[in-house]
This record gives structure tokens, C-alpha cells and sequence, in this order.
């Protein structure tokens, strides 16, 4: 069977292997401690649980405008303007089904065949994927463990091409939890001014930052570059709302309009409940976001202290998302386990934890461990992947 020439050039997602292989350990009876998960393990919160309900109660069960309906765009941009203090208007807005969806958007509206859009890697790879998919070539500046997985303005500068059509950064980043300094987002801005170079912020994870450090990304680029700007948001992290598909895209208005055509073509609007409930989730209090937060910040430190007792998992500490991202270089030989995807399908079938390996990110000799599970479970796990790490040291 043949497909289109360009899923030629795109990979299958790696992170949904290891739920197959963990699913099927599962079905086996086997207690798996699940450190794959991308997502909240909290339940959505009851607020904007009955509004959906709510929602469907009165109605609200037909198509909507297909950018979203005016009380949800409002919401976001006061949502901005809130935590960010920029002024976006309603029809600067579209409502995409994720975050996922609306970087989609982007990749359809703005990138051309041949065109090079630089990202950062350890990267997610739907980013990637979704360069490809609209037939451009994506090029990675790599960040290093050794300073924080830090995105300087001078990698990310001296990958620029005549040939550079967009820059996508995300922060804090998946699966690194790095935060991208304002600092270095100024100086892109400003060296990317003459070019005319496009600028892509995923904030996916924008709510879930455990330290205490300026992150105004969206005023920095607002005034300086705001029409040549998209900021991507999503409902999914900050709410623990994944399954109900609501993100956006803020962005010039001319832009909104092409991935308004782009998305009426393709889904049209996100399903109407989910959006009322989303209104509910940015308008309401924002004190769930806080207590999810201090849950996960405490996570994070428990597990780093954890893992510090094996010296050969070298952790960075990360400052956002519900990520850890070791090095684990010093556990692997050309005579043992030689690979971190070698290492993390051994410690799923031997010690029953389930991770995502770094070549899932581009960054081989690393694995994703999840920390949006309850402490007792990533006790569990911790304690587990000591002593599957100290017997392969005696194979
Ligand atoms: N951006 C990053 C870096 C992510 O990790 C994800 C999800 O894993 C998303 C965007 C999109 O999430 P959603 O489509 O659920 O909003």
C-alpha cells in the first residue's frame, strides 16, 4: 500500500509506544508505576466540570462560530492581559482543539515547502512532525544538561538562514521543563526584526513554573514583534483538561483569519461544551492552578531527592511542566544496556516502570520520567528503578 509522499518524511509518535507496551503489561495483571503520562493526573475541577454540564443542560449543544465563541476569546485575552499585562482583542484569537491543533494551524497558515523553521531540542516531536507535514525543514539548535538546557539567543541566531521563515520555542519546554530566559527572547526579537522571521511561542505549560523568576515572554514579544508573533496556549496542563480539546492561537489578525480557513476546513469549531467549560476555567478562580502547582512542585522535589542517591542519573532540576529529563549516559556500555530506549523498554518489562526514552525527543542517552502521578506511586517507581539499575550493574 502506498501513502502521500509526505508521511514519508514523518515519524510515529514514540510516547504512544510505550502506552501500548505498558497497556499490555497492564492487561497482564502487572502493577506498572506509569511515569509516561504527558498529562495531569488530577480530575478536571469541579467548577468546570458542572459548567459543562451546565452547558449541555441549556443548550449549548450545536456548531459555534468556528474560531470560537466571543465569551471564550474574551476570556483568553483576559486571561493575557491579566497574567501578562498585553492587550490582545477577540478577533485576535482562534480556539483550536489543543495546543496541539493550533500549532497545527500555524504549520498550515504560514509555512512553506523549503522553508527552514529552526526549534530547540530536546524538542517535542509533534513540533517537528508538524514542520514536516507542511513540507519544511526543521532545524534544531541543541540545548545541553550542562547549563540548563538554556535557549540562547546566540544558538538559535546562528542557525538563521536567508532561507528561515519562523522560530518555535517552547516554554517551559517538553521534556526538559528549561524555561527560555527574557532576556535571550529579547535579543531574538530584535535580531530577527530586518528578516521579517516569524516567531512561535508554545506556552503550553505556561501555568506550571516552580520557581520564582520572571516569565513574561508574551510582553516581550507583544510591543516589539506583535505582527509577526503567535503565542500558543491550551487548557490541557494548567486545568488538567486534555481529553476536552481546547487551545488557542493569538496572533495578528490577518493570521487568525488564514488559520480560521485553515481549521474551517479541517474540524471547524471545538466542541461546544468544552468551550463553555473552558470559559469557566479561565474566568473562574485561578486557586486550582495554584494548588495543582504546589502538588507537583512537591513531586519534583521528592523525586529528584530520590534519584540523587544514584549518582549515574545526573537530574537538572527543571524550573516548569511535570517533567524530568536525567542523563543517564553513565549507566549505558556497548556491553550492557546500550541505549536509553534499550534502558527504558528493560525497566518497563524487568522493573515494571514505564518512561519515555530521549530518542523520543531527539536526545538519546536521556529518559522523560513523568512526575503527574501521586507521590506514593512515584515512590514506588523511584525505589524500583534504584534496584533494576543496581542489579544491570552486576549483569
Ligand atoms: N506543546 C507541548 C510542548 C506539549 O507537550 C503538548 C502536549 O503534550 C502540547 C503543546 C499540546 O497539548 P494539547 O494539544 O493537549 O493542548
Amino acid at each position: 500500500m502506498t501513502f502521500a509522499e509526505r508521511l514519508a518524511r514523518v515519524s510515529s509518535s514514540q510516547t504512544q509506544q510505550v502506552a501500548l507496551a505498558t497497556q499490555r503489561l497492564q492487561r497482564e495483571g502487572i502493577d506498572v508505576v506509569d511515569l509516561g503520562a504527558g498529562e495531569p493526573d488530577f480530575d478536571t475541577p469541579v467548577h468546570i466540570r458542572t459548567a459543562a454540564i451546565d452547558a449541555i443542560n441549556a443548550g449549548f449543544t450545536k456548531y459555534t462560530p468556528n474560531a470560537g465563541i466571543s465569551e471564550l476569546k474574551e476570556s483568553i485575552c483576559r486571561r493575557y492581559s491579566a497574567d501578562y499585562d498585553v492587550t490582545y482583542e477577540a478577533n485576535e484569537v482562534i480556539v483550536c482543539a489543543g495546543g496541539k491543533q493550533a500549532l497545527f494551524n500555524v504549520a498550515m497558515a504560514l509555512f512553506n515547502r523549503g522553508d527552514e523553521i529552526i526549534t530547540h531540542a530536546p524538542v517535542w516531536p509533534t513540533i517537528v512532525e508538524q514542520i514536516r507535514l507542511a513540507g519544511s525543514e526543521p532545524v534544531i539548535v541543541r540545548t545541553y544538561p550542562e547549563d540548563g538546557f538554556a535557549v540562547t539567543a546566540e544558538r538559535v541566531l546562528s542557525a538563521v538562514t536567508p532561507r528561515t521563515r519562523a522560530i518555535v520555542l517552547n516554554s517551559p519546554g517538553n521534556p526538559t521543563g528549561a524555561l527560555i530566559a527574557e532576556e535571550e527572547l529579547a535579543v531574538i526579537v530584535e535580531e530577527t526584526e530586518t528578516a521579517g522571521i516569524w516567531l512561535v511561542l508554545d506556552l503550553c505549560y505556561e501555568q506550571l513554573i516552580y520557581e520564582d523568576v520572571s516569565h513574561n515572554l508574551p510582553a516581550i514579544v507583544f510591543g516589539a514583534a506583535g505582527d509577526r508573533t503567535v503565542l500558543v496556549g491550551s487548557t490541557s496542563k494548567s486545568y488538567a483538561m486534555t481529553g476536552w480539546r481546547c487551545g488557542w492561537a493569538l496572533g495578528p489578525r490577518a493570521f487568525v483569519e488564514a488559520a480560521n480557513t485553515v481549521q474551517s476546513h479541517v474540524t471547524s469549531n471545538v466542541s461546544s461544551i468544552t468551550q463553555h467549560a473552558s470559559v469557566a476555567a479561565l474566568a473562574g478562580s485561578q486557586h486550582c492552578v495554584e494548588e495543582m502547582r504546589t502538588e507537583y512542585r512537591t513531586r519534583r522535589d521528592r523525586l529528584i531527592e530520590w534519584l540523587a542517591k544514584e549518582s549515574r542519573i545526573r537530574v537538572v532540576p527543571p524550573a516548569g511542566a511535570f517533567y524530568l529529563f536525567p542523563d543517564i549516559s553513565e549507566l549505558l556500555s556497548p556491553t550492557g544496556i546500550r541505549t536509553s530506549a534499550e534502558f527504558a523498554s528493560r525497566l518497563l518489562e524487568d522493573a515494571h516502570v514505564a518512561l519515555t526514552p530521549g530518542e523520543a525527543f531527539d536526545a538519546p542517552g536521556f529518559l522523560r520520567l513523568s512526575y503527574a502521578t501521586s507521590v506514593n506511586r512515584l515512590k514506588i517507581g523511584a525505589d524500583r528503578i534504584q534496584q533494576f539499575v543496581t542489579a544491570i550493574g552486576t549483569e
